[in-house]
């Protein structure tokens, strides 16, 4: 392969050279294309999606009508293509000059001819898998920019590449990581503003300062960074802005948890105001007692916050959840509109994230002109308009607060985009109903490679053995539950809501043949009328389903787009609240026009019952050590009572296989290759053994209550 990879700093990976893009198909498909700039993006062209939210506003909304209200129910599969790998897939595609361009997990790119479905390209930044222990949800990745003759894409561990838009080669790559010790992680799609390629990062369960890059597009070199939370004072602060910020905190946060505050996800662009909109997430750690003394609006956690595009000065933020403390983001889709609200022609940013509260904003100010709840939110009244401060509940901070607190940490939305029709004037969002226990507990405060919570697990995760399996799959109706809000953003009023479904079903489509696009976990792919809300078409699509479709037309056809793969934080650790949920992950692009028929692959599913324990029970007292340390260092993947939620291995369905190997799986990185970390500089032989014997005894309890899981073809 012939790279033009130039050596930007001592953080390029050569190992990159040898990552693959191969090259399966040379079309016609590259004829005729044009550079993508500024005006292309700004106009957003009917027929393309060449940008994240399609365009700056992020609306998600495509003015094509020929597959509409009344011809929707001719609406089939045109082509499907797999994916090249097996994790939750998050990606919106776009479509430019007849390629669609499509991630998969930790941050794949596949180039497709739009018409057909033949692979152009595929890049593989060979991330290694046990990277995936270094985040909290799943090796996902949300999408590609495109800019120039140049594809960006993010990969999981931190690398930034610029492909070369025709051929998948890669034209430069740097690391975007500020070190290599902090487990970063990048799941975000880049945008490109100006010639230059923003992108943040994830890690605030973990342990991270968060910050926002901006690279050249053409050379990759660094051209600003924007740090969204303070780092230590002693060291010198960057700009005046972390001088003021740092006033806000306490104690020692550059030590425990270093603050978080990622911007894992979202971004909005105003030209005109030459703004850029960060969408900040939460603390690190998530308990502000450990993070900040208990104390502080800790800036930039859980804010919006509007910096100068060109240099990444700031200018204005809106804080949602000051002093978070409940992993409240508010990195969630915002959107960009123009609104008449009390008779004045507002510039607005929109965004409805995890805290409950649906926020309107200047956008130019960060006035806020309104926050009101649009899901059930208990743990603050309302948002006193005056100061712009939530009022929160009777003893939320001093641990007496009754019951579950809503929303939970998963959020009353997630990062699942909305969309906006400037048609029907009402913007459409993917929420969820959730709760949780937040209980205090610093055990694992000085202990390395685990979630940096400083709350107990057992109380978010676990469920009491004696709960059946029907009482299971209920609690997770009950307590994640899709939602889906057609909300009025002037009147703050909902034109519709339709409840039902397992967690939060996809991201949204509209678009100006009034229909609402959306899928769900359980495989479902739903048309909706955009103004009722009526059910218009369906297809059974076999694999759960969550990134956000997309729309684009070629040779006067319209399609409709979604990338497919359940997983996620949906796919890691609620098994135990949900029980089994037998959903399958299929990772595909599927492809739908008009008068198509295309059929999908039958792909068989077998059902397994767990089976009995072949090991000896331990005593109580070596099965309840190995509780505690299974829910430090396990739980947030292979889920609560070592119940899996499906994505990653159900160890209660492999312990009799497993048990010869588990001190070198467990401790020496056996199955690093599938994504299983080596564990042994944290966990001891007589801690793994622990662990062992508590997942025996949740594999003998699961086998009592009759426990069965349904799998695709193979064992996993
Ligand atoms: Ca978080």
């Amino acid at each position: 392969m012939k790279t033009a990879m130039r050596l930007l700093s001592s953080t390029v990976l050569l190992a990159m050279t040898l990552s693959g893009c191969s090259r399966d198909v040379d079309t016609q498909v590259n004829a005729g294309s044009q550079p993508v700039n500024a005006e292309r993006i700004i106009a957003a062209a009917p027929g393309e999606w060449v940008s994240h939210g399609r365009d700056y506003a992020e609306q998600r909304f495509s003015p094509l009508k020929q597959i509409n209200d009344d011809t929707v129910s001719e609406l089939g599969l045109a082509w499907y293509a797999d994916l090249p790998t097996r994790r939750g897939i998050e990606s919106t595609p776009l479509m430019a000059d007849g390629v669609l361009y499509v991630t998969a997990s930790w941050g794949h790119v596949l180039a497709f001819d739009a018409r057909n479905g033949a692979l152009l390209w595929h890049f593989d930044p060979k991330v290694p898998k046990d990277y995936g222990v270094n985040g909290c949800c799943d090796g996902v990745n949300r999408g590609v920019a495109l800019w120039g003759n140049a594809v960006y894409v993010a990969s999981y561990d931190g690398r930034l590449s610029a492909l070369d838009r025709h051929t998948g080669e890669l034209q430069w790559q740097v690391d975007t990581r500020i070190n290599q010790q902090d487990p970063y992680t990048v799941t975000g799609a880049p945008r490109i503003v100006d010639g230059r390629v923003i992108i943040g990062n994830g890690g605030a369960e973990l342990g991270v300062r968060g910050y926002v890059s901006a690279f050249d597009a053409k050379t990759g070199e660094l051209d600003w960074r924007f740090y969204t939370v303070p780092g230590n004072p002693a060291k010198g602060f960057e700009d005046d802005t972390q001088k003021m910020i740092a006033k806000t905190w306490h104690g020692k946060w550059w030590e425990n948890g270093k603050g978080g505050g990622t911007a894992w996800d979202s971004f909005a662009y105003d030209p005109e105001l030459n703004l850029l909109y960060i969408g900040v997430g939460n603390g690190s750690s998530w308990n502000r007692k450990a993070r900040s003394d208990g104390k502080g609006d800790n800036l930039f956690l859980s804010s919006i916050v509007a910096v100068k595009a060109d240099t990444g000065e700031y200018v204005w933020h809106y804080q949602t959840t000051p002093g978070d403390s409940w992993d409240y983001t508010a990195t969630q889709h915002m959107i960009l509109a123009e609104l008449e609200i009390d008779g004045v022609e507002r510039k607005v940013i929109m965004q409805a994230p995890k805290n409950g509260f649906f926020y309107v904003l200047d956008r130019r100010s960060g006035e806020l002109l309104s926050a009101e709840k649009y899901m059930p939110v208990n743990w603050a009244s309302h948002v006193d308009m005056e100061t712009g401060r939530p009022v929160e509940a009777a003893g939320l901070r001093d641990g007496s607060f009754p019951g579950m607190v809503r929303p939970a940490p998963s959020g009353a939305h997630n990062w699942q985009p909305m969309s906006f029709s400037p048609q029907t004037g009402l913007v459409y969002i993917p929420a969820m109903s959730s709760g949780a226990i937040y209980s205090d507990d610093f055990s694992a405060k000085d202990r390395k490679g685990t979630w940096n919570t400083n709350y107990a697990v057992e109380a978010m995760l676990e469920v009491p053995d004696q709960v059946t399996v029907e009482q299971r799959k209920a609690m997770g109706e009950m307590l994640l539950q899709s939602v889906l809000i057609a909300r009025d953003p002037v009147s703050n009023t909902d034109a519709w809501r339709i409840e039902g479904g397992y967690f939060s079903a996809s991201g949204l489509l509209s678009t100006a043949g009034n229909l609402l696009f959306q899928g769900d976990l359980d495989g479902q792919f739903r048309a909706r009328a955009a103004d009722t809300g009526k059910l218009l078409w369906q297809k059974d699509v076999q694999g759960g389903l969550m990134a956000a479709p997309m729309s684009y037309e070629l040779d006067g056809e319209q399609y409709i787009a979604i990338a497919q793969g359940w997983g996620g934080i949906s796919g890691l650790p609620y098994g135990a609240v949900s029980g089994p949920r037998n959903m399958i992950n299929i990772s595909r692009v599927l492809v739908f026009k008009l008068g198509a028929n295309t059929e999908l692959p039958r792909i068989p599913v077998v059902e397994q019952a767990l089976p009995k324990p072949a090991l000896a029970a331990a005593s109580d007292e070596e099965i309840a050590k190995g509780r505690e340390l299974f829910n430090l260092y396990c739980a947030v993947c292979h889920g609560g009572n070592a119940i899996s939620a499906g994505l990653i291995s159900d160890l209660r369905y492999r312990i009799n296989d497993l048990d010869d190997a588990w001190l070198a799986i467990v401790r020496d990185g056996a199955l690093t290759s599938m994504g299983m970390p080596a564990r042994g500089e944290f966990i001891d032989n007589d801690e793994a053994i622990a662990i062992k014997h508590y997942v025996v005894e949740q594999a003998r309890l699961g086998h009592e209550r009759g426990e069965k899981r349904l799998i695709r073809g193979a064992a996993q």
